[in-house]
């Protein structure tokens, strides 16, 4: 793709999430070779490019960024017995059917995963992966993403702690130290990029505190940071887990991190509701970031992470759709509109003052929007994503806002993206390469993808 270039221009509203938050009307950018090269104003813009689009009626944001997901578990959405299951029960029922799935599976599952995901506004995903039956790998997620097209962050995830050493997933599911930290390794190597602009990076990331043993977390914290590499893992999620910490450990999920050495600016982790205010401030202290799956908190009656008491302190805070066997979809946009409403339903639970004051104002479409974006992107250790500056990529969304679901709303384009139901993208581009145009991903044929992942779903659950 060399010196290749884009023009958007006319965007009714372009939304920069810069560090002013200015949003241009009549607004547009040029970009060279995947980073944004000007932006401004329509009349102030080059006369041409390679591609130019003409966005009247569009609001055009920084394309959205997931930071927690797990593709595979696209192939058990909805399962009858993991439907009414809380999160341990829920693990129990699916991590037989997820024994069975092969490298074809997890290939499928990412497309799918992938392709939702980009109808929904996403340009960047981070999945964690954490088992690898019948000699699945890492490398078949990684080829999946690479043909959809978006910037993708691979966490290596693992388990090693079996039922028969007092964890929760069968022995058949896990892993030996040994095997989990080479194939770690042999990832970075081949595949790692940091560079700004990078398409693939790789993220080690144990599964969770009453699957893996400690000996691994010091481990990979050693590895990741060895080779500069971020750490991921489920944190605090649900109460079973706070009280396994306690029982196991002698800790609360943090202090456990704490005492494994996973902490840190290049540390996130997922959910963190279940977590105390003397533990928000460790979250600040240290730099670590959250991932904020609203939808499979509440569908897995989970609870309602303190996502304000984060923003207030200072912690990093992304978005994230969470597994699809937990959610159950990949649609991001629709993912910022349940952060808005739970982090309203929590405060009001929480009894803050829903009175007049706008001193205590609610948690905004706006600031729920930046935790998709700016937030994201601070969290997976991004400079240069999540806005739309010069020297940043080129990764925009755009919508049109002359819809059923916006009529009447459209004096406020923003805030219809979230308060309204909204529904997939009119245009997707990431690194200046179209994804998503009028609706259709433009490289991958959907009906067919379709029809091979529910074959492979009806097979696992057979
Ligand atoms: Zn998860």
């Amino acid at each position: 793709m060399e010196n290749q270039t884009i023009l958007i221009k006319y965007a009714a509203l372009l939304v920069t999430m810069d560090g002013h938050r200015r949003e241009i009307r009549d607004g547009g950018l040029f970009a060279r070779n995947g980073f944004i090269e000007q932006i401004g104003k329509s009349e102030d813009l080059p006369e041409t490019a390679d591609q130019v689009l003409d966005l009247t009626g569009h609001v055009v944001l920084p394309g959205l960024i997931n930071t927690h997901h797990h593709f595979y578990q696209t192939l058990t959405r909805a399962v009858p017995a993991a439907q009414n299951a809380n999160l341990f029960n829920w693990l129990k029922t699916l991590y037989p059917i997820w024994a069975k799935m092969t490298p074809d599976d997890i290939y499928t599952s990412t497309k799918t995963a992938l392709a939702e995901l980009a109808l929904s506004g996403c340009t960047t995903a981070s999945d964690h992966l954490y088992l690898f039956p019948n000699g699945s790998r890492l490398d078949d997620e990684i080829d999946a993403a690479s043909e959809v097209g978006l910037r993708l962050h691979a966490s290596r995830g693992s388990m090693s702690l079996g039922e028969s050493q007092g964890g929760l997933p069968p022995d058949s599911v896990v892993d030996s130290e040994e095997f989990i930290l080479k194939d770690s390794q042999r990832l970075i190597q081949r595949y790692h990029d940091p560079k700004p602009g990078s398409m693939l990076q790789i993220v080690l990331a144990p599964c969770s505190p009453f699957s893996v043993t400690g000996e691994l977390m010091v481990q990979s914290a050693k590895l990741a940071r060895e080779y500069g590499v971020q750490l991921h893992t489920h944190l605090a999620e649900t109460q079973d887990e706070e009280v396994f910490c306690l029982d196991k450990f002698g800790y609360r999920p943090l202090g456990y991190m704490q005492s494994v050495d996973w902490v840190g600016n290049d540390v996130w982790f997922a959910h963190c509701v279940h977590i105390n205010q003397d533990e928000i401030k460790i979250f600040a202290q240290e730099g670590c970031g959250v991932a904020h799956c609203p939808s499979s908190n509440m569908r897995l009656g989970s609870g309602a992470a303190p996502i304000i008491d984060f923003l207030n302190a200072g912690v990093k805070v992304g978005l994230g759709v969470d597994g699809s066997a937990s959610n159950d979809g990949s649609h991001l946009l629709a993912e910022a509109r349940q952060a808005m409403l739970l982090a309203r339903l929590r405060a009001g639970l929480m009894g803050a003052s829903l009175s007049t004051d706008e001193s205590t104002g609610l948690f905004s479409a706006r600031q729920s929007l930046e935790l998709a974006t700016r937030g994201s992107a601070a969290v997976l250790g991004r400079k240069d994503i999540g806005s739309l500056e010069v020297g940043n990529c080129a990764d925009f969304i755009a919508i049109d806002l002359n819809r059923l679901e916006y009529a009447g709303a459209i004096h406020d384009p923003v805030a219809a993206l979230v308060f309204c139901q909204t529904g997939n993208v009119d245009l997707n581009v990431v690194h200046g390469k179209i994804i998503v145009k009028d609706q259709r991903l433009v490289e991958i044929d959907l009906p067919e993808l379709i029809a091979h992942h529910n074959k492979a779903a009806s097979r696992l659950l057979s």
